[in-house]
């Protein structure tokens, strides 16, 4: 169950934090770590802080885009230091760990961390169905990312240690892939029928993603919603 939780590290600046987030998910169990687009590959430093966790760091898969690590994903939780001025839906720790440990049992799930210096784009963090923020004290409340992933994993664990007196989850979401194809749909039948014009689109796919994403609606009502774009296209040609 815990090899199908990826841990995607975005951006990492420091080697050495590509190999201490290595060693902080294999106490807790997990190994699987996606790096996307690292600012360098993990080197003699990285292999140092993993210490005994080097086949974590080995395994270690990089890509080049959020998008590609949790493309086979049903669930993914982005992290942030400080919640943003915009309102997504948000978890604690607590329930992050527990929903994490449910809905792995149905498909791959990811958490996400962001860069050193700036943490998660806005653009990724809306490529989450959920966000965390470790509740820290409010006058310093950025951890170093390792200490992040470690206090993160910390939950997965102990929600993976009481999972047995959680009932199953009983939704079918869509994976990510699936949600993206759905946007893209969305925003080429809406300038099909000219909501969106095209040179002046504005926030309204940042809105319409901001209230899917809330939603979250499940496989067979993505369907229905395909269908009802796929009947627009139709009438409008
Ligand atoms: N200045 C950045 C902080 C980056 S810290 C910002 O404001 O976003 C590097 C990463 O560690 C973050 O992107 C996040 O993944 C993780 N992190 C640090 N502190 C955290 C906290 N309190 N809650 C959740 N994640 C945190």
């Amino acid at each position: 169950m815990l090899d199908n939780i990826k841990i995607v590290l975005v951006n990492t600046s420091h080697t050495g934090n590509i190999g201490s987030a290595a060693r902080a998910m294999k106490t807790m169990g997990l190994s699987q770590l996606y790096l996307v687009d690292p600012v360098k590959a993990p080197d003699g430093h990285s292999s140092a802080l993993a210490a005994g966790a080097g086949d974590v760091l080995a395994n270690a898969k990089t890509v080049d885009t959020l998008q590609e690590a949790v493309a086979d994903c049903g669930l993914v939780i982005g992290t942030s230091a400080r919640s943003r001025t915009h309102s997504w839906p948000m978890l604690e720790p607590r329930g992050c760990g527990r929903k994490l440990i449910s809905e792995v049992q149905n498909y791959p799930v990811a958490l996400v961390f962001g860069r050193e210096n700036n943490g998660l784009t806005n653009e990724e963090l809306q490529q989450c169905h959920f966000h965390v923020c470790i509740p820290a004290n409010p006058d310093y409340s950025s951890l170093n990312l390792a200490a992040a992933v470690q206090t993160l994993c910390y939950e997965v664990r102990m929600a993976f240690l009481e999972q047995k007196d959680m009932p199953e989850s009983e939704e079918s979401y869509p994976l990510n892939d699936d949600l993206e194809r759905f946007y893209t749909h969305l925003e080429s039948t809406l300038t099909g029928t000219g909501f969106i014009v095209k040179n002046h689109p504005g926030m309204v796919m940042t809105k319409l993603r901001r209230l899917f994403n809330r939603a979250r609606p499940e496989s067979q009502e993505l369907n229905i919603l395909r269908g009802i774009l796929s009947s627009i296209d139709k009438a409008i040609k």
